[in-house]
């Protein structure tokens, strides 16, 4: 509806880089006013982006301010407390008003809360929306009223409260604010790596942005969605979407993204199942808003007392190193590390084997690996990381059972079988046979010489042995479930 009001209206992006089915930019717009489109580098952010999240943000706002820029808006850059900044933005440019979709952390919502409260004290209109999920914490509730807890039930309820609304195009007409406005370069954000600057394997892996969401999304329901089921658990082949970085940033709406399979040619039971992944996604909100604190804390509190190694012993950091360099001796493990550091990305079937060696071989607690991914990962997300790592290591909400100890080997070829992934990713095992390649230390050593190999010189040797690791494992956690039942 359009307004004769031509005082200027702020679309505050965060986790929304994207101007296609995005509300808050939408209802702006509907207003007719001039837009003034800002993104805030906000001081009280109290978990740093890691290095990954911010190679990847500096290209999305990039490609961001282009995509405004084609419909004649400017993206405004500007660092601070994000209160004090739309504050002084709206005092200087005659602003009225904010729009913001909303965010779901714990400390998020905190920070919106106040500063909707500060912003309306000045009489500013605040409206926030919903981008980022389709279906917000609270809409849906067990029979008793309370969070879910167990994806399945969660999952039938999610479906039987109705199809995900459909995604909406951009605005069709948009006019930006044209008045000054001191702002800041990109290159103030100071998000690139320099010294050194590790991002090549990075930029070679990725387009950031609008554009680059939807290549993946359509090669994916071209290529992979059909055969998704079966294959989606395969590391070696595009099985996947890929699409997990964009989810992160907004730059693709989860909408648009289930309406797009939903249309698409591929059979009612792989559209079934990557929908049901994408409600793991939102299952992993759902937990966060409700535990706010589930990147620290265990969200089954008996595994408090859990006997984690001192990982800041010397041997638990020599542990914890190698395997956050991909070098434990374990090809499939180690191929999954490498890959994470060269892509900033790691297949969902390795991500579990690599967490599940970190906190079941290895007994380091599961917040060294979610903080190392949250370091490293393009898709690094505070709902989707800390829930899997809580899930991996058995804390969690319907999490895998503690004892359920992946093999590394059988891992490895089970679902790396033609050994493709691993030969990718770790070259020094590449000459190796088929039958020895996920487990090289079995190898005769004629085996290992034709194929250039010296274990504990140019390949490691498994830092841990399976067998003792998963009795040590076994133990640890039946320590943990005698100590519950003598409590
Ligand atoms: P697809 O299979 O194509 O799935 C489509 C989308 O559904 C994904 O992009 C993602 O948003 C969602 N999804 C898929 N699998 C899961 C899952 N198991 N849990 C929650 N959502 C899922 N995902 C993140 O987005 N960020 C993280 O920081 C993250 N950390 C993880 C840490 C560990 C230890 C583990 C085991 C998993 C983690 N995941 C995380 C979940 C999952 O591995 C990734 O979402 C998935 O690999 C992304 O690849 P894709 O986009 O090709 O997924």
């Amino acid at each position: 509806m359009a307004s004769s009001n031509a005082s200027p209206l702020i679309v505050w992006f965060r986790n929304d880089l994207r101007i296609d089915d995005n509300p808050a930019l939408l209802a702006a717009a509907d207003t007719g006013r001039p837009l003034l489109p800002l993104y805030i580098r906000e001081d009280a952010d109290t978990r740093r982006l890691g290095g990954a999240l911010k190679w990847w943000l500096h290209r999305s706002l990039t490609a961001l301010a282009h995509d405004l820029r084609e419909r004649g808006l400017k993206l405004h850059l500007l660092g601070g407390d994000a209160a004090d900044t739309l504050a002084h933005v709206a005092r200087s440019t005659g602003a009225s008003g904010v729009h913001w979709n909303r965010r779901y952390s714990g400390d998020g919502i905190q920070r919106d809360t106040a500063v909707k409260t500060r912003l309306k004290a000045q009489g500013l209109e605040v409206e926030s929306f919903n981008s980022h999920l389709l279906y917000e914490p609270w809409t849906l509730k067990t029979g008793s009223g309370g969070p879910y807890r167990v994806f399945t039930p969660f999952s039938r309820a999610a479906r039987a409260s109705g199809m995900p609304d459909k995604p909406k195009p951009a605005p069709r007409m948009m006019h930006g604010y044209e008045g000054p406005l001191d702002d800041l370069s990109l290159e103030a954000f100071d998000l690139l790596p320099t010294k050194p600057d590790w991002s090549g394997g990075l930029q070679k892996a990725w387009k950031p942005g609008t554009d680059g969401a939807q290549q993946k999304l359509d090669r994916f329901l071209a290529e992979a969605l059909e055969n998704y089921p079966d294959k989606r658990d395969r590391p070696g082949i595009i099985g996947t979407s890929r699409l997990s970085p964009y989810l992160r940033f907004g730059e693709l709406s989860p909408r648009a993204i289930w309406h797009a399979a939903e249309v698409s040619s591929a059979s009612r039971d792989a559209v079934f199942k990557f929908h049901q992944e994408l409600l793991w996604r939102e299952f992993s909100y759902h937990l966060l808003y409700h535990y706010p604190d589930l990147c620290e804390a265990n969200h089954q509190p008996k595994f408090d007392a859990f006997p984690w190694r001192n990982h800041e012993g010397e041997e638990g950091a020599k542990l914890l190193r190698a395997w956050q360099k991909g070098s434990t001796g374990y090809p499939i493990v180690d191929a999954g590390m490498r890959e994470l550091w060269h892509t900033g990305w790691m297949h969902n079937r390795v991500r579990m084997i690599v967490g599940s060696f970190l906190v079941k071989h290895l007994l380091i607690d599961w917040r060294q690996g979610e903080e190392w991914f949250w370091d490293t990962l393009v898709d690094a997300d505070p709902a989707n990381n800390a829930a899997s790592w809580q899930w991996v290591a058995g804390s969690g909400a319907d999490a895998a059972p503690y004892f359920r100890i992946f093999n590394p080997v059988l891992q490895g070829e089970k679902f790396d079988g033609d050994g493709s992934y691993t030969r990718q990713w770790v070259p020094e095992v590449t000459k190796l046979p088929k039958k020895f390649l996920h487990k090289p230390w079995e190898a005769p050593t004629s085996a290992l010489s034709e194929a250039g190999i010296t274990l504990g010189e140019t390949y490691p040797r498994p830092i841990v042995d399976h067998r003792e690791a998963r009795e040590r494992a076994l133990d640890a956690f039946k320590s943990l479930s005698d100590a519950a039942n003598a409590a």
